[in-house]
């Protein structure tokens, strides 16, 4: 019997997201089936729905920072039970047989990962026309190697957005080795920057945040900042150069990044987190000078986001949220494209009509 579902989907690039009802598969042997209690609200969420890569194919419902409690399991399930807290992240499943796939590394996925919605979905979704749809609905089904445990001392409304904003910026930072002492510089103060701060403070770096005003100060210095600077402050800026191994950008508009290579300390990296649809000039001559690079990063694997979900977990760390109810979405949608929201939105599904 496939499960009736409740949900919030975009129809089209110019309209507000409105109420939509579709059916789940039932789960099969190795699905986890789950009661969605909260979802996080990303800017790639409003991204799709408003069609800004181009592609989206409407109905989509967005959302894919999801928190829930197990309701059923199918036959060759053992991992998970009736009423495990469990998440669900940016992806629902991918090859497995890729290098990718192979080394723990699913979302770089040679032939592609199932996104969580607007994929094409090969396990034929019902009624939502083979696109995987998202977590601003109350119920999915989600093969177990693609569903997450949340640890118990993990609120599930502030763990949500862990699933895409925490690994999101979890992942650059185990990968440029930050620890103990390590110098890391976070560009905006948004959902993704948040957790950066929270996260590499935890790990033991000394953490400075970049922002254009100083509005977020008393902020990030409550999430672990030790410093606080404002990019159009030329003296500040110039003497921070040479100061950062890792410079977190997480802006997700198009903005003047030249500026921020002198930061870095030789070998320095800037890793590009924010999703921009045009371009930014870098140039050759503050890289090669002291060997600095500009790198990406892409969440990370479900390994990867367990791992971050039980250090969250272990130092008590969770995003700073505001919870919405599902007809809000418009509304939050609409602040977060003025920057107004500390930290993140979390739609509250017990509350959709
Ligand atoms: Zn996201
Ligand atoms: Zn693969």
């Amino acid at each position: 019997m496939p499960i009736a579902t409740r949900a919030f989907a975009a129809v089209a690039a110019d309209k507000p997201l409105e109420p939509y009802r579709f059916d789940r598969r039932d789960p099969g042997p190795d699905d986890v089936a789950i009661e969605i209690k909260y979802c996080g609200v990303c800017h790639s969420d409003l991204h799709i729905a408003k069609n800004d890569l181009g592609g989206t194919r409407y109905p989509i419902v967005p959302g894919h920072e999801i928190a829930g409690l197990v309701t059923a399991v199918g036959g060759n399930v053992s991992r998970f039970k009736v009423g495990d807290r469990v998440g669900v992240g940016c992806m629902v499943d991918s090859c497995r047989t890729c290098a990718a796939c192979q080394e723990g590394e699913e979302q770089y996925c040679v032939p592609g990962m199932t996104q969580t919605y607007g994929s094409a979905d090969p396990l034929g979704e019902p009624v939502s026309q083979a696109i995987t749809q998202g977590g601003y609905s109350d119920r999915i089904t989600v093969n177990q190697d693609f569903v997450l445990r949340i640890p118990d001392s993990l609120p599930l409304d502030a763990a949500a957005p862990l699933l895409c904003a925490g690994i999101t910026t979890y992942s650059p930072l185990r990968h440029w080795n930050v620890g103990e002492g390590s110098k890391v510089a976070v560009v905006g103060l948004g959902g993704l920057g948040h957790m950066a701060v929270k996260l590499a403070h935890a790990m033991g770096a000394e953490v400075t945040v970049l922002s254009t005003s100083d509005r977020k100060k008393a902020d990030a210095e409550r999430m672990g900042a030790k410093h606080f600077l404002i990019n159009s402050d030329k003296a500040a800026m110039q003497a921070a150069a040479e100061k950062f191994d890792l410079i977190i950008n997480t802006v997700s508009a198009t903005h003047e990044i030249a500026g921020h290579l002198n930061l870095l300390a030789r070998d320095g990296t800037m890793v590009m987190l924010g999703l921009t649809t045009e371009g930014m000039p870098v140039f050759a001559m503050p890289l090669l000078w002291r060997r600095r690079a500009v790198a990406g990063s892409l969440i990370g694997g479900i390994r990867e986001t367990q791992e971050m979900l039980d250090f969250c977990a272990e130092h008590g760390i969770a995003c700073d949220i505001e919870t919405i109810a599902p007809d809000q979405i418009n509304e939050a949608y609409a602040r977060m494209e003025k920057s107004d929201v500390r930290y993140r939105f979390v739609i509250d599904m017990a509350k959709m009509a």
